[in-house]
């Protein structure tokens, strides 16, 4: 199968879990999960128009993404990795959006350096929704004082976003982020993997992020 032919099954898919859902597939903005794949998938993805792509690490992203970004203008670069402060600068001055926002002490930066570059990114928080120590993103008991500190540091948060522990009900952990958002006023719900999508959709994700459902199994699994 070619890239195409999985971007067109993913939509397919994503089309199915809306009618399943009751929603509008319009809703749902299809993020391509690029990190650890092959140059020619990349391009073939760019080629069909697509212009969404997620990367974890900064260094790898920069390498793919500095020559592309010249020739794709509409290119959105999101980061969806944990984000060290001392690769802060490099990843404002790179992506679009920041998905993995998740201590104060990476709010503080981004905000310091957003303002330095002008570069005022829309950034989600990462939410810990399985409280799993070795994972990424707030702990559920400190979401509420982040964002505060978001607020107070003028970050624009526009959304959470979470990875659900592998063992457990996916659709339970979508849920609980989706409470959370709207407790909070927030409208980016930034959730589903290939293999829950369908949950996702279901449970009211408006961007999924696809990575070995597009482009196949990743060269390096590190993470
Ligand atoms: C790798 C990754 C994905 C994509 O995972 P697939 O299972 O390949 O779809 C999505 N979100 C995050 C945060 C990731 O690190």
């Amino acid at each position: 199968m070619t890239v195409a032919d999985h971007f067109s099954e993913v939509k397919t898919r994503i089309r199915a879990a809306c009618r399943e859902g009751g929603r509008s597939p319009d809703g749902i903005d299809l993020m391509a999960v690029s990190k650890q794949q092959a140059d020619e998938k990349i391009d073939a993805a760019l080629a069909l128009g697509h212009r969404c792509f997620g990367e974890n690490r900064v260094q790898e992203a920069k390498q793919r993404w500095e020559s592309r970004r010249a020739l794709y203008r509409d290119l959105r670069l999101h980061m969806i990795g944990s984000l060290q402060t001392n690769k802060v600068r490099e990843a404002v001055a790179l992506f679009d959006c920041i998905e993995s926002v998740d201590r104060p002490a990476l709010v503080k930066e981004l905000s310091r350096e957003m303002t330095r570059q002008g570069r005022p990114l829309p950034c989600l928080v990462q939410v810990n929704t399985g409280d799993e120590p070795q994972k990424g993103g707030v702990a559920l008991a400190d979401l509420t004082a982040l964002l505060s500190v978001c607020r107070a540091e003028g970050l624009k948060v526009e959304g959470l976003m979470c990875i659900p522990p592998p063992e457990e009900p996916a659709g339970l952990h979508f849920s609980l982020l989706r409470k959370l958002a709207l407790a909070h006023g927030l409208k980016t719900l930034s959730m589903g993997m290939s293999h829950d999508l369908r949950e996702a959709v279901i449970a009211g994700a408006t961007r999924v992020r696809i990575g070995s459902a597009l482009f196949g199994e990743r060269k390096n699994p590190i993470s």
